[in-house]
Protein backbone atom coordinates (compact mmCIF):
# COMPACT_ATOMS: atom_id res chain seq x y z
CA UNK A 1 0.00 0.00 0.00
CA UNK A 2 1.22 3.49 -0.30
CA UNK A 3 0.39 5.85 2.24
CA UNK A 4 0.73 9.69 1.88
CA UNK A 5 4.14 9.32 3.97
CA UNK A 6 5.94 7.18 1.70
CA UNK A 7 4.63 9.42 -1.58
CA UNK A 8 6.32 12.38 0.37
CA UNK A 9 9.42 11.02 1.31
CA UNK A 10 9.64 9.63 -1.96
CA UNK A 11 8.79 12.85 -4.03
CA UNK A 12 10.99 15.13 -1.10
CA UNK A 13 14.51 12.56 -1.79
CA UNK A 14 13.71 10.87 -4.71
CA UNK A 15 16.66 10.67 -6.46
CA UNK A 16 18.97 7.40 -6.20
CA UNK A 17 21.83 9.39 -6.44
CA UNK A 18 22.04 12.64 -3.67
CA UNK A 19 25.40 14.25 -3.45
CA UNK A 20 26.48 17.65 -2.42
CA UNK A 21 27.56 20.47 -4.62
CA UNK A 22 31.34 20.06 -2.58
CA UNK A 23 31.21 15.82 -3.70
CA UNK A 24 30.34 16.46 -7.13
CA UNK A 25 33.06 19.79 -7.32
CA UNK A 26 35.35 17.26 -6.61
CA UNK A 27 34.31 14.09 -8.49
CA UNK A 28 34.13 16.07 -11.97
CA UNK A 29 36.32 18.24 -14.32
CA UNK A 30 35.32 21.90 -14.11
CA UNK A 31 33.96 21.92 -17.62
CA UNK A 32 31.49 18.60 -16.31
CA UNK A 33 30.80 20.48 -13.19
CA UNK A 34 30.28 23.82 -14.97
CA UNK A 35 27.76 21.60 -17.41
CA UNK A 36 26.21 19.31 -15.48
CA UNK A 37 25.65 21.19 -11.94
CA UNK A 38 25.54 25.05 -13.07
CA UNK A 39 23.44 23.75 -16.16
CA UNK A 40 26.29 25.11 -18.63
CA UNK A 41 26.52 24.52 -22.15
CA UNK A 42 29.46 23.70 -24.26
CA UNK A 43 30.41 25.64 -27.28
CA UNK A 44 29.40 23.62 -30.36
CA UNK A 45 31.70 21.49 -32.38
CA UNK A 46 33.73 20.88 -29.46
CA UNK A 47 32.85 18.37 -27.16
CA UNK A 48 33.17 14.64 -27.68
CA UNK A 49 30.62 13.22 -28.93
CA UNK A 50 28.78 15.60 -31.57
CA UNK A 51 30.43 13.60 -34.21
CA UNK A 52 30.65 10.15 -32.55
CA UNK A 53 29.28 7.41 -34.43
CA UNK A 54 29.76 4.53 -33.07
CA UNK A 55 27.15 1.54 -31.36
CA UNK A 56 26.93 1.60 -28.03
CA UNK A 57 25.71 3.44 -24.52
CA UNK A 58 25.69 7.03 -24.12
CA UNK A 59 25.50 7.21 -19.78
CA UNK A 60 25.41 10.02 -17.14
CA UNK A 61 28.99 11.30 -16.81
CA UNK A 62 27.87 12.02 -13.11
CA UNK A 63 26.38 9.46 -12.45
CA UNK A 64 26.90 6.28 -14.98
CA UNK A 65 22.87 5.99 -15.38
CA UNK A 66 22.16 5.09 -19.38
CA UNK A 67 20.28 8.17 -20.41
CA UNK A 68 20.91 7.19 -24.55
CA UNK A 69 21.30 4.29 -27.49
CA UNK A 70 23.54 5.02 -30.08
CA UNK A 71 20.68 3.90 -31.99
CA UNK A 72 18.78 7.27 -31.30
CA UNK A 73 21.39 9.28 -31.88
CA UNK A 74 21.09 11.38 -35.54
CA UNK A 75 22.83 14.14 -37.76
CA UNK A 76 20.98 17.64 -36.67
CA UNK A 77 24.41 19.49 -37.40
CA UNK A 78 23.51 21.82 -34.66
CA UNK A 79 27.14 20.20 -32.79
CA UNK A 80 26.13 18.47 -30.01
CA UNK A 81 25.03 15.07 -29.25
CA UNK A 82 21.38 15.13 -30.86
CA UNK A 83 19.23 11.70 -29.53
CA UNK A 84 15.46 11.37 -31.34
CA UNK A 85 14.92 8.79 -27.95
CA UNK A 86 15.76 8.26 -24.54
CA UNK A 87 16.61 5.36 -23.86
CA UNK A 88 14.03 4.73 -21.31
CA UNK A 89 10.85 6.92 -20.44
CA UNK A 90 11.78 7.12 -17.14
CA UNK A 91 15.88 8.14 -17.70
CA UNK A 92 15.68 11.54 -18.17
CA UNK A 93 13.93 14.50 -16.67
CA UNK A 94 12.39 17.43 -18.66
CA UNK A 95 11.56 20.42 -16.77
CA UNK A 96 10.64 24.30 -18.10
CA UNK A 97 13.68 26.68 -17.99
CA UNK A 98 13.30 29.98 -18.35
CA UNK A 99 16.13 31.03 -18.65
CA UNK A 100 18.11 33.81 -20.57
CA UNK A 101 15.17 35.12 -22.01
CA UNK A 102 13.66 31.84 -23.79
CA UNK A 103 11.26 29.17 -23.06
CA UNK A 104 13.06 25.98 -22.82
CA UNK A 105 12.55 22.24 -21.97
CA UNK A 106 15.70 21.43 -19.81
CA UNK A 107 16.60 17.92 -20.07
CA UNK A 108 17.85 16.25 -16.64
CA UNK A 109 19.22 13.06 -15.65
CA UNK A 110 16.51 11.61 -13.41
CA UNK A 111 18.78 8.96 -11.50
CA UNK A 112 21.07 12.20 -9.94
CA UNK A 113 19.48 15.56 -10.92
CA UNK A 114 22.38 16.93 -13.29
CA UNK A 115 21.94 18.70 -16.55
CA UNK A 116 22.13 17.26 -19.62
CA UNK A 117 20.84 19.72 -22.30
CA UNK A 118 17.55 20.26 -23.70
CA UNK A 119 14.72 19.21 -26.07
CA UNK A 120 13.29 20.41 -29.30
CA UNK A 121 10.25 19.62 -31.15
CA UNK A 122 12.49 20.24 -34.45
CA UNK A 123 14.01 17.26 -35.90
CA UNK A 124 11.15 16.03 -38.43
CA UNK A 125 13.37 13.56 -39.93
CA UNK A 126 13.53 11.81 -37.17
CA UNK A 127 10.62 8.95 -35.93
CA UNK A 128 9.69 11.25 -32.63
CA UNK A 129 10.34 14.66 -34.34
CA UNK A 130 11.90 15.16 -31.43
CA UNK A 131 15.53 16.60 -30.61
CA UNK A 132 17.49 15.98 -27.90
CA UNK A 133 20.21 18.62 -27.40
CA UNK A 134 22.76 17.30 -24.96
CA UNK A 135 26.35 18.32 -24.09
CA UNK A 136 28.70 15.69 -24.63
CA UNK A 137 30.30 16.68 -21.36
CA UNK A 138 27.42 15.67 -19.75
CA UNK A 139 27.83 11.65 -21.16
CA UNK A 140 30.33 9.12 -21.38
CA UNK A 141 30.38 6.72 -23.59
CA UNK A 142 29.90 2.62 -23.63
CA UNK A 143 30.98 0.86 -26.95
CA UNK A 144 28.40 -2.43 -27.11
CA UNK A 145 30.12 -5.46 -26.26
CA UNK A 146 30.85 -6.86 -29.88
CA UNK A 147 30.02 -10.61 -28.54
ZN1 LIG B 1 23.06 11.15 -13.62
Amino acid sequence: MNDTTATTNITTNRRPVNKTEAEWRSELTPEQYRVLRQAGTERPFTGEYWNHKEDGSYTCAACGAVLFGSDTKFDSHCGWPSFFEAFAPDTVELKSDQSHGMTRVEALCRNCGSHLGHLFDDAPQTPTGQRYCINSASLNFQKNDPT
